[in-house]
């Protein structure tokens, strides 16, 4: 089946008490059994049976298994959040006097996990500029184990050669770890590149419509899977609301046409920003310009995402003049909505890094992000040319 079948499809209404088309909410905590015997079934892997939502949950499975037949994974860790996705994700990988390598540029909370959570635990990290694969080669020390970057990167947007880096990696027997939550599956699918797992904050597109916090791991690798589900997720206890799941797998129905309307409108945006007369750079894989542009092209299936950065000319002034101004775009953190959004990254959603080596990371004081929501095209660039002439 081609993506949007899969994405709409339920593999469960034959299975569910009443036929349903769309499956019940499981809303419950505990399961009960027959006898002690069935729960000792679970317990030995013997049996698909539900004990406790914390474990495993019918609509959380139902996601889960979505998010594997998506990405083309073999299974998937559904929880509360894209940040406790990341990190249990790390932590699983990792042990004390490990070494993590992350792109320069990384969303604000993920950049604090690696380069300030993890250190208290005794394993190290090192931020590498990964869109230029050799950078990986030389920042390799015995100690390395994991390698961890978004692509594209929040909010750089910097692109990054998954099969390439994969190579790397597997010469010297490292994991990757990748947040795709900007590309969506719709757009990549990072485990058919080599990467052993793949991470998203559903909270994003997959929701798509800004009402539901959730994240999600999916890798090729049923074990690593079940390691993840038993000992990390569900032992830290980070695990995504059955309702949550239930909202995700909505959106997902629609997240092939959505990005496809997504994509359309920030390339004619992009465009329109890139040759207005305030605007200094614009950042976007889809500009031929833009570095790594040829292999988003390959890398993305010929689409590049609705997130966009740029910066005006006459500095952070007249960014906030700028962002309190502008119409129809809502200022606010997050990304992926219906709705355009607008933030000022080292402001709001990349505070927490080093404000006097921002460009060390790859970020400026005064860069803005806009999120492309499903608004009239025409509308977002008359209120961005409105307020970038009036403001
Ligand atoms: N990864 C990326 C690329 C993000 O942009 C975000 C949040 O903005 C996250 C992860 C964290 O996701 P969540 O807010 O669902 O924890």
């Amino acid at each position: 089946m081609k993506f949007d079948t899969k994405a709409i499809h339920s593999q469960k209404h034959k299975k569910n008490p009443h036929n349903a088309l769309n499956s019940p909410i499981a809303m419950s905590s505990t399961f009960c059994f027959d006898s002690v015997e069935d729960v000792q079934k679970v317990m030995n892997f013997q049996s698909n049976d539900y004990v406790y939502t914390r474990g495993n949950n019918p609509t959380l499975r139902e996601f889960e298994e979505k998010m594997a037949q998506l990405e083309n994974g073999t299974a998937a860790v559904a929880f509360a959040s894209g940040m406790a996705a990341i990190s249990s994700t790390l932590l699983s990988l990792l042990q004390p006097n490990d070494e993590v390598i992350a792109h320069k540029t990384l969303y604000g909370s993920s950049y604090n996990v690696i380069a300030s959570l993890l250190p208290k635990y005794s394993v190290t990290s090192k931020f590498v500029d990964l869109t230029d694969a050799s950078n990986l080669q030389t920042a390799i020390t015995p100690n390395s184990k994991v390698i961890y970057f978004e692509t594209p990167a929040n909010p750089s947007l910097d692109i990054i050669d998954i099969a390439e880096i994969c190579k790397i990696a597997r010469e010297h027997n490292l994991k990757v770890v990748i947040d795709s939550t900007f590309a969506t599956p719709y757009l990549t699918n990072p485990l058919d590149l080599g990467a052993d797992v793949v991470v998203h904050s559903s909270s994003k597109y997959l929701c798509g419509h800004g009402d539901a916090l959730g994240g999600v791991a999916v890798s090729k690798d049923l074990e690593y899977i079940n390691k993840l589900k038993f000992d990390y997720m569900c032992e830290l206890g980070g695990v995504m609301s059955p309702f949550n799941a239930f909202l995700t797998l909505r959106g997902i129905k629609t997240l092939g046409l959505r990005m496809e309307r997504h994509c359309q409108s920030a390339k004619k945006i992009a465009v329109f920003l890139s040759n207005h007369p305030h605007v200094k750079s614009v950042s976007y894989p889809g500009l031929e310009q833009f570095k790594n542009h040829e292999i988003a092209k390959k890398q993305m299936s010929g689409k590049f995402g609705a997130i966009i950065s740029f910066e005006v000319k006459g500095g952070l002034e007249r960014v906030i003049k700028f962002a309190n101004e502008l119409k129809i775009f809502s200022l606010a953190v997050s990304l992926g909505d219906c709705e355009s959004l607008i933030e000022v990254p080292a402001a709001m959603t990349h505070f927490c890094y080093p404000q006097d080596q921002l460009k060390d990371f790859g970020l400026t004081p005064s860069m803005i992000r806009l999120s492309i929501g499903l608004e009239d095209c025409d509308d977002l660039i008359d209120a961005l040319d409105n307020a970038l002439n009036n403001n």
